[in-house]
C-alpha cells in the first residue's frame, strides 16, 4: 500500500538503512532515496536494498520528497533539519527517529519554515550495532513506535507519518515530547548508564571469567559512544532523574545488604523481579 510517492532518509545507518529495507519490502512508497555523506555508504544502501537510489547530494535529495525522515545522530537532526527544509516542496512532511525528543521538537517547532510541517519520532528498536552493515529489513517488527503530539503538530501530518509506521510495527503510541523523554529516560537512557558503568566498574581479571549475567547486562555498553553522549546531554534533565530514581534504589538495597536484614532484602528482591516477570519474555 503505497503511502508516500518519494521518500528521502537522511543517515543511512542502522536505523536510516533498516528502515529503508523494511519501507520498500513492504512498498509504502514509490521511491525510496538515501542520503549519506559518503558515497560508499550510498552504494552499499543501494546493493543492500535499503534504498532504490542513493545520493549525497542532500538538498537534491529532498526537493521532490514528500516525505523526509532523518535518521542521523541526534546531534545532527536540527541543524540537518533547518538546512533543508528551505529546499523541502510546500506541504511536505519532515520527521525523525531521534532518541531524545524534548529539545529537537522544541528547536524545530520554533524555526522550521512554515511549508513544512513536522513530527518527531522514535521507533523503539535497535541494537548496539551501528552503519548500514547492520541494518535488518525486520529491525522493527514487533517493536513500538512513539510519534510526539503538541499543540503545534499538524493533524494532517501526524495522520500520514502514524500511517506509515502502523504497518512496520506493533503498535504506534502518541505522546508528549516531555513524557518520551521521562519514560524513555528510565526505560532507555538509564539502562545504558548502568552498562556503561558497569562494564568498566570490574576488575581486567574478572574479565577472563566474565558470566553470562555480565555479558547480558553489558552488551549495550558496546554501542556507539558518539550516539549515547549525544543521547545522554540531549535528554540531560531526564537522564539525571532517572540516575536518581536509581541510586534512591540503589542506597535502599546497599543499606540492606549493608545490615544483613535477610528477610527485607528478599522481599525487595522479590518486588523487583515480579516487575520483570510481569512484563514476560520476548
Ligand atoms: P548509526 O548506525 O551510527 O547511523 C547514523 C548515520 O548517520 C551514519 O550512518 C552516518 O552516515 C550519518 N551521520 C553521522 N553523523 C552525521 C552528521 N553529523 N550529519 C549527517 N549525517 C551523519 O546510528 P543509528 O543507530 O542508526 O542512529 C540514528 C538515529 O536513530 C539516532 O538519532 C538515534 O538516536 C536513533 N535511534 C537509534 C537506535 C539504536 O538502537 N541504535 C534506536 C532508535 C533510534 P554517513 O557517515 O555515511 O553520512
Amino acid at each position: 500500500m503505497l503511502v508516500f510517492d518519494r521518500i528521502t532518509i537522511v543517515g543511512l545507518g542502522l536505523i536510516g538503512g533498516s528502515l529503508g529495507m523494511a519501507l520498500r519490502r513492504k512498498r509504502l512508497a514509490r521511491e525510496v532515496v538515501g542520503v549519506s555523506r559518503r558515497a560508499v555508504t550510498a552504494r552499499r544502501a543501494k546493493t543492500r536494498g535499503a534504498v532504490d537510489l542513493g545520493m549525497m547530494d542532500s538538498k537534491r535529495a529532498v526537493r521532490e520528497a514528500d516525505l523526509v525522515i532523518l535518521a542521523t545522530p541526534v546531534e545532527a537532526i536540527v541543524p540537518t533539519a533547518l538546512r533543508l527544509a528551505k529546499t523541502m516542496r510546500p506541504g511536505s512532511i519532515l520527521t525523525d527517529v531521534g532518541s531524545s525528543k524534548g529539545a529537537i521538537v522544541r528547536a524545530l517547532e520554533r524555526r522550521l519554515p512554515h511549508h513544512v510541517a513536522f513530527v518527531g519520532g522514535h521507533p523503539l528498536a535497535g541494537s548496539e550495532q551501528q552503519g548500514i552493515e547492520a541494518a535488518d529489513a525486520s529491525l522493527f517488527d514487533g517493536s513500538v513506535c512513539i510519534l510526539t503530539k503538541t499543540a503545534r503538530t499538524d493533524p494532517r501530518a501526524l495522520a500520514r507519518v502514524r500511517q506509515l509506521w502502523a504497518p512496520l510495527v506493533e503498535r504506534v503510541v502518541l505522546m508528549s515530547p516531555a513524557r518520551h523523554d521521562r519514560l524513555l529516560a528510565q526505560m532507555s537512557h538509564l539502562p545504558h548508564v548502568i552498562a556503561f558503568c558497569l562494564a568498566s566498574a570490574v576488575e581486567r581479571e574478572g574479565l577472563a571469567v566474565a558470566p553470562r549475567s555480565f555479558l547480558d547486562m553489558t552488551r549495550i555498553a558496546k554501542s556507539s559512544p558518539q550516539l549515547w553522549d549525544d543521547i545522554f546531554l540531549s535528554n540531560r534533565d531526564g537522564v539525571l532523574a532517572s540516575m536518581a530514581r536509581f541510586e534512591h534504589r540503589w542506597r535502599a538495597l546497599r543499606k540492606l545488604i549493608t545490615q544483613g536484614r535477610g528477610s527485607s532484602l528478599r522481599r525487595a528482591l522479590a518486588r523487583a523481579g515480579a516487575v520483570r516477570h510481569a512484563l514476560g519474555d520476548p
